[in-house]
C-alpha cells in the first residue's frame, strides 16, 4: 500500500524481501501439515490477511511450549489459524476456550481440518461477544488465576476490556499476547501520511501499547514478527 510516497508494508518488516525470507528459510519448513493445509485453506479467502501471520504464530508456539501451557484463551478465531497452533501444540488433555462474535469462517474451513487433524477435543469454542464469555469465566472463582496463555486478536476497540479481566483470569507468570500490535509500522508514521483507511486501528495500537508499557502488573516485550506482537507476563 502506498500513500503519499510511504510504503505500509504487510507486515512490519518493510523489506518484503527479509520477511519472505525468514517464512522460507524458518517458519514454512517447521509448519506442522494442518497448519499448512489450513494457511492454503485460508489463502482463497477475501480477508485472508486477518489470519495470524505464520511467523507470529511460530513465536507463540515457542512462548506455549516454553511456559508448559495447558489451559488457554483464545479471542478472534476467523478460519482458525492460530487456534489450530495452540491446540497442536497444548498437551493432549490441555484445553483452549475460544471465543468469536462469527463461527461461519471456523465451521467452513478451520473446523474440518482442527478434526482431521484430531486436536477437537481440545476446543470450547463460544460464538459471542468476548466480554460477556470472560465475565461469564470469571463468575466462577475458580477460574481466577486457572489459565497459562490468552492470545488476543480481535476487535481491538475493546483491547483494554480483556486486559482487565484476563489479568484476573491468568496465573502469576502466564501470558497474554495482543496481534496487530506495530499496525504495519504505521504506529511510527505522522498522523497525515497514514492511510485513512487505518487510522482508528493505527490510534487504538498507539493507546493499548502505551498503556500496556505503564502497567506494573506485568513484564512486557514489544516482538517485531508478523504484524507485532505485544508479549504480556502476569507478575502480580
Ligand atoms: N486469530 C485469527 C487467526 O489466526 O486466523 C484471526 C482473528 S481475526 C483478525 C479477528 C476475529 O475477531 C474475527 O473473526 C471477528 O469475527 C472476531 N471478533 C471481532 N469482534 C469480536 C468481539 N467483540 N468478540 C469476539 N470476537 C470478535
Ligand atoms: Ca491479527
Amino acid at each position: 500500500m502506498e500513500s503519499r510516497g510511504i510504503k505500509i508494508s504487510k507486515g512490519v518488516l518493510q523489506s518484503d524481501e527479509l520477511s519472505q525470507y525468514i517464512l522460507e528459510t524458518s517458519v514454512y519448513p517447521r509448519e506442522p501439515a494442518p497448519l499448512k493445509e489450513l494457511r492454503d485453506a485460508t489463502a482463497s479467502h477475501p480477508r485472508a490477511g486477518l489470519a495470524t501471520a505464520p511467523d507470529a504464530a511460530q513465536l507463540l508456539a515457542m512462548l506455549l511450549r516454553l511456559i508448559d501451557a495447558k489451559k488457554t484463551i483464545e479471542i478472534g478465531v476467523f478460519t482458525g489459524y492460530s487456534l489450530l497452533l495452540t491446540a497442536l501444540t497444548i498437551p493432549e488433555d490441555g484445553k483452549i476456550v475460544a471465543m468469536d462474535i462469527n463461527r461461519e469462517t471456523y465451521d467452513q474451513i478451520g473446523l474440518p481440518i482442527i478434526k482431521k487433524a484430531g486436536v477437537e477435543h481440545k476446543i470450547d469454542f463460544i460464538e459471542s461477544e468476548a466480554v460477556p464469555v470472560l465475565d461469564k469465566l470469571l463468575e466462577h472463582p475458580e477460574n481466577e488465576g486457572s489459565f497459562d496463555f490468552a492470545y488476543v486478536d480481535a476487535d481491538k476497540v475493546n483491547n483494554w476490556n480483556y486486559h482487565e479481566r484476563l489479568l484476573k483470569l491468568l496465573k502469576v507468570g502466564g501470558l497474554v499476547v495482543y496481534d496487530n500490535t506495530l499496525c504495519r509500522g504505521s504506529v511510527a508514521l505522522p498522523d497525515e501520511l497514514v492511510p485513512e483507511p487505518r487510522k482508528q486501528r493505527r490510534q487504538l495500537a498507539i493507546e493499548h501499547n502505551k498503556t500496556l508499557a505503564a502497567d506494573p502488573r506485568i513484564q512486557i516485550s514489544h516482538a517485531s514478527v508478523g504484524d507485532g506482537i505485544m508479549i504480556c507476563r502476569r507478575i502480580i
